[in-house]
């Protein structure tokens, strides 16, 4: 037995071994792609409930690895957290943003600002500075944050999130429900929209139902006493959708009505009539 024991020690050092060595590879890679082209924005439409029309887009950060194909966020942004790195990636990825911006087309582009980001100085500036030099229409552009970012340094968030209003920019709150939901912060920061996890939303059918429905409801409620319109988030099929317009939610986001894809949705969505 403890022999076996032993080995089971051994095989699980052996995996130890082989993440860390995973991370330190991946760690290297994404120092090496941020000065090539391996980040692209994907861009995943935001629509209407009702009428399913097209309001604007979210992009999501991939990355196009020579070994490892398509990765996704959760596949490396834990790795460059420490260093940095993932906020470099960042930029690089509100660049082609303000650039697809500058080409024309309707609707706005919201980006994923990580807290991070709301702790350096400049980053307002930084952001403004790249759009107005890229001819952008600031209006069309969205910052995405969560609570943590917003409560960590309340005076700096709000200056922050101030100056961008100011420019045109618009704050949503995403993963709303997750965090710390204090709502007695939240009347103070200009907020557009209220973006409703989509935990929640994927439990609006089935077994937890109860559950989703009272929380949804309760940020309805506080969206409604905001006077701000909310986003549901992972809206999978019909029967949520359904759902999350009788809870009062305006807007929609998820496979449903269209997954992440390298262009920008240009024609309107099919127009369900009911
Ligand atoms: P998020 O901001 O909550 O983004 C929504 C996530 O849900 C995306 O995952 C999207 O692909 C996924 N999703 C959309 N519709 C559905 C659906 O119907 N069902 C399900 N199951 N999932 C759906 P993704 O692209 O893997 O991104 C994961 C997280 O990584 C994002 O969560 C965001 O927190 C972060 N992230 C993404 N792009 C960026 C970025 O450019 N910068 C930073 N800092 N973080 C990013
Ligand atoms: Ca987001
Ligand atoms: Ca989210
Ligand atoms: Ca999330």
């Amino acid at each position: 037995a403890k022999a076996a024991g032993r080995d089971r020690w051994a095989v699980f050092d052996e995996a130890m071994r082989e993440e860390a060595v995973r991370i330190l590879d991946l760690e290297a890679d994404l120092r090496r792609a941020i000065n090539g082209d391996g980040f692209v924005a994907f861009y995943q439409p935001i629509v209407r409930l009702g009428d399913r029309g097209l309001i604007g887009h979210e992009a999501l950060l991939r990355w196009h690895h020579d070994q490892r194909g398509l990765l996704l966020p959760n596949e490396f942004i834990g790795v460059g957290a420490d260093s940095g790195l993932i906020e470099e990636v960042d930029w690089l990825l509100y660049a082609q943003v303000v650039e697809e911006l500058a080409r024309g087309g309707e609707g706005y582009i919201s980006v994923n600002v990580s807290p991070r980001h709301f702790r350096s100085s400049d980053f307002a500036d930084r952001l403004l500075r790249m759009i107005d030099r890229a001819g952008a229409d600031p209006h069309r552009l969205r910052i995405e944050i969560t609570e943590v970012a917003l409560l960590d340094d309340v005076p700096r968030a709000l200056r922050m999130l101030r100056t961008l209003r100011s420019h045109g920019v618009l704050a949503q709150l995403d993963d709303f429900g997750t965090g710390f939901s204090a709502l007695s912060y939240l009347h103070r920061f200009p907020i557009e929209c209220l973006k409703i996890d989509q935990s929640f939303v994927a439990g609006l059918v089935g077994e937890t139902q109860p559950e989703s429905v009272a929380v949804v409801r309760a940020i309805q409620a506080l969206a409604g006493t905001l006077g701000i319109h909310t986003i549901g988030e992972g809206v999978e099929n019909e029967a949520q959708r359904t759902a999350l317009r009788e809870l009062g939610c305006t807007y929609g986001q998820g496979y449903l009505f269209g997954h992440p894809a390298e262009r920008v949705q240009v024609r309107p969505l099919q127009v369900v009539t009911r």
